[in-house]
């Protein structure tokens, strides 16, 4: 991996092969594959990834937004693309755009049919999400016969697939919730097999889920923070390799005197003499102020240095005391030799949150094509 000059997330994408071909041997060979790559491929490329994907054969891809799958197809990207969460002010252009959206209220449905029957639609393509005890987007169980009634004699709609979410995959303490989640699914299924047309697949399983629910793989699996190289549970994360680097430099080195302070708000207060080093990365590049304060470190040829007081908008400071290193050294925040997971937890949150918000402003640069 080259070094880097300045603020540069390098995306790896054999890492992301690997990745896939791990997830895969998870799950049974005539499970499809749908591929997660909401929110800039949780904050990497979408397009760069999407594209790897596709050319590894997966079955399906998933964004949140409308603007999202747009973005995906203007790239040339083929796939189908479920839209996890759209609104009707959209509808016209998930059509438009052949995107699949997630149907997931009365008020969704009755909108989608109304746009498709104005466009003169057959049999297009949607999907039914089911809540079952996440609470946060789906139809309840006892909708069914609502949709059956709105969709009667129309051609319009085709219910590819059936899906819910699980609400905590990756806690063991709570797998008979999840174990009950899979149960109301089961059921649910069952009733809109009986009572709607069409043969729709199943879904249920995000990457916790395919690790730790292998008997609820059902016809496809959606796979989103795997494919980046975390899955929330540290044997799996070490069979996992993260996809993204960041990475920064070393802007100016300064000396300072015991009892100086560094940064806004005189944060900081130096307890000897110290050798601290300006970085050009901050909140508005996706690094939030929990990480500052010494909570985080990050890595300055092979050693770790704090993060000394306060992150300001576009500069960090580091405490590189005793470190051999000089203007221009490349620093590592997060990637392959520090993950994010482990990043995030210093700083009280999660490796999606860390990942997803490396701002448009960061560079992106392809390594392993
Ligand atoms: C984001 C998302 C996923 C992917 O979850 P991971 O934990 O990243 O694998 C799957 N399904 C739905 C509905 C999602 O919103």
């Amino acid at each position: 991996m080259p070094k880097a000059k300045e603020t540069v997330l390098v995306i790896d994408l054999q890492a992301l092969e690997h990745n896939y071909h791990f997830l895969k041997s998870n799950i049974k060979p005539q499970t499809k594959f749908l591929a997660v790559v909401k929110a800039y491929a949780y904050g990497s490329d979408a397009m760069l990834i999407a594209k790897k994907l596709e050319e590894l054969g997966v079955d399906y891809f998933a964004v949140a937004y409308t603007n999202e799958g747009i973005l995906l197809r203007e790239a040339g990207i083929k796939t189908p693309i479920l839209v996890l969460h759209p609104q009707p002010l959209n509808f016209h252009q998930i059509i438009e755009y052949c995107l699949e959206p997630s149907i997931y209220a009365p008020r969704i449905l009755r909108e989608f049919i109304k746009v498709a029957s104005e466009q003169q639609q057959k049999s297009y393509p949607v999907h039914l999400k089911f809540n079952t005890g996440l609470n946060r987007l789906g139809f309840w169980e006892k909708d069914v016969d609502y949709i059956a009634e709105q969709l009667k004699g129309r051609e319009e709609l085709r219910i590819v697939s059936v899906f819910s979410h699980l609400a905590a995959s990756e806690d063991p303490a709570e797998r008979s919730f999840s174990e009950q989640q899979i149960g109301s699914f089961k059921k649910i299924y069952a009733n809109v097999k009986a009572k709607l047309h069409g043969k729709p697949f199943r879904h249920m399983l995000n990457t916790s889920g395919v690790i730790n629910y292998p008997e609820a793989q059902f016809e496809m699996v959606r796979c989103g923070i795997g494919l980046y190289g975390y899955a929330n549970d540290p044997k799996t994360d070490a069979l996992l390799k993260p996809v993204a680097t960041l990475k920064s430099v070393i802007s100016q080195i300064h000396e300072i005197e015991p009892d100086e302070t560094v940064g806004y708000n005189r944060a900081y207060t130096s307890e000897g003499p110290r050798v601290t080093a300006t970085l050009p990365i901050g909140h508005a590049d996706g690094i939030g102020r929990h990480y500052g304060k010494e909570a985080v470190s990050v890595l300055v040829n092979g050693k770790e240095a704090p993060i000394i007081g306060n992150v300001c908008m576009d500069m960090m400071m580091i405490d590189i005391t005793g470190i051999p290193c000089q203007e221009g050294d490349e620093v590592i925040i997060f990637g392959k030799q520090l993950s994010a997971e482990q990043q995030a937890g210093r700083a009280g949150t999660i490796s999606y949150e860390l990942i997803a918000g490396i701002s448009q402003r960061v560079k992106r640069k392809i390594f392993g094509v």
